[in-house]
Parts: structure tokens; C-alpha cells; sequence
């Protein structure tokens, strides 16, 4: 039986910030609605390549895309393209970079930012370019996508934490202080989308380091969180679970129902079992 999958993905979150501010998450967990694993972020820890690497599950060596600076459509297979090809509905409140990687590159926000269109792999988005455009108001744009159009797939994407930690470093207040209002943000809707039968990802792209900045190799700047929430991971609370960044895209397709190629991790979830 497919599934309807929420994936947020919280830019520039710090796997340890994650569960020290996240109460709202945590209270999922402590409910039982799911499991939180660590997951290590593939190299380079920048935006752009480990978009493609959640969206397509490959690494940025494999896929090219191995700086933010490569502005092109993606060469690989995204969960998008996979899910639109074989009839299901996509939606994205997200970065415009994603819009390059998975619809049009160069991104015109005149042209780019609303979507609905049928033939696009993103078929209903609202795309911004602004590093400080609200959270808040990524998740009204969000739930708004979900509510008039139904996705299967939809992709929360906003770009507050990121921004914060590049002024102010991952040790700070300010840094702390935006994970805990994404946390508030996303308890006007998780419960909810937990109610209706969606299955629920929470993950980050990379982490921040306290000179403000990511890229390396530094623990903190690779250790991300991955919360899955939902009926199909109820029974996996309190593992331990090893799984590579690499193998999320694949996950996703699973809990689509999508027919696909994608590593798959071990012991969570599949759906032919
Ligand atoms: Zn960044």
C-alpha cells in the first residue's frame, strides 16, 4: 500500500541541536509515533550536493554536483521524476536551488517560483530565493501545496537555521533559539499529518560549525539528524539504526510505492516485505 510522504528537510541543522531543542519532535518520539538516527552527511557537507544526494541518492562525486556554484538540472533520477513518471502528485515548498536541480535551471523567479504544471517533476511549488524569507511562512506555503493540491511527495525545505548559523556560528543563541521556532512551526502541522496517515521526515542536508560556516569534515558539520515518523517506522523506537545519507532518496521511494533502483537501508522499511 503506497504511502503519502512529508519530507522536511531543515537546512544547516546540527544533529545534536536537533534533539537538544526539538520538543516538539521529541515528544513524537517519547509518544512513540517513530525513531531519531544519526545519519552522517556525504562530502563536500554543502547545500546544493547533498540536495541531489537526499533527492536522487547520490553522492556528489557521483552525481557532479559537488558545489553549490554547478547551476544545471540534475543528470540523476529524483524522487520527483520517479514519482510524477509513474502517476503520483509532487509538491515542494522549498529553496530555488531545488527548482534548478529538479525543473528549470537558471531559476527566473518570474517564471519559476509558482508552479503548477502537470508535466514538471515539481508539479506544484512555491520556490523563494531568500536566505531570511520566514520559515514560518515556507510551512503556511507547505501546507496550503498539501491541502489544495494532495501530494504523494512533498518536500518542506526552509533556509532559516542555515542562514542564522552562517552569522552567528552553531554555539550560539541565535542558532539554538531558530531550531526551537522550527520546532514550534512544525507542531502546528505534525500531529496532524501523523493523524491523516502520512509518513513524516525530518532530516538535514549538513550542520554548521562554530566559525559559522560548513563544507569540511568536522563532526559537526556532518552529523545530521534523520527522524522518521509514522505508521511504518512505530516499530523501530529506541533502535539504533545505521543509515547512510545516501540511502534516504531510496527509503522515500519505498514508503511511494515507487518502482526504483535506489540503495536501500537495512532493517527500516520495505515495502514489498
Ligand atoms: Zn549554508
Amino acid at each position: 500500500m503506497p504511502n503519502k510522504v512529508i519530507f522536511v528537510l531543515l537546512d544547516g541543522l546540527c544533529q545534536q541541536t536537533a534533539r537538544e531543542c526539538m520538543g516538539s519532535l521529541g515528544a513524537q518520539l517519547e509518544r512513540g509515533s517513530g525513531v531519531f538516527c544519526r545519519v552522517q552527511s556525504e562530502l563536500p557537507s554543502l547545500s546544493r550536493p547533498l540536495y541531489e544526494c537526499l533527492l536522487t541518492g547520490a553522492n556528489p562525486l557521483t552525481s557532479g554536483v559537488i558545489c553549490n556554484s554547478v547551476v544545471r538540472r540534475s543528470t540523476q533520477e529524483s524522487i520527483f521524476d520517479l514519482a510524477s513518471a509513474q502517476g503520483r502528485i509532487t509538491a515542494a515548498s522549498a529553496y530555488h536551488w531545488v527548482s534548478e536541480l529538479y525543473n528549470h535551471a537558471p531559476y527566473d523567479p518570474v517564471t519559476d517560483r509558482i508552479i503548477n504544471d502537470k508535466s514538471a517533476a515539481i508539479q506544484h511549488a512555491v520556490f523563494y530565493q531568500w536566505d531570511d524569507y520566514p520559515d514560518e511562512a515556507v510551512f503556511f506555503d507547505a501546507e496550503m501545496l498539501r491541502r489544495r493540491y494532495d501530494p504523494d511527495f512533498l518536500l518542506i525545505h526552509p533556509m532559516n537555521i542555515d542562514d542564522i548559523g552562517h552569522k552567528y556560528g552553531s554555539d550560539s543563541a541565535q542558532y539554538r533559539n531558530v531550531v526551537r521556532r522550527d520546532d514550534i512551526y512544525l507542531s502546528y502541522y505534525l500531529d496532524a499529518w501523523l493523524q491523516a496517515g502520512y509518513q513524516v521526515i525530518v532530516t538535514a542536508d549538513h550542520g554548521m560549525n562554530h566559525d559559522g560556516t560548513h563544507g569540511g569534515t568536522l563532526p559537526i558539520e556532518r552529523e545530521v539528524p534523520l527522524v522518521l515518523l509514522g505508521s511504518a517506522f512505530t516499530e523501530l523506537k529506541g533502535q539504533a539504526l545505521q543509515i547512510k545519507q545516501t540511502e534516504i532518496c531510496g527509503l522515500c521511494c519505498e514508503l511511494l510505492g515507487l518502482s526504483h533502483h535506489k540503495a536501500l537501508p537495512q532493517g527500516v522499511y520495505h515495502g514489498n516485505d
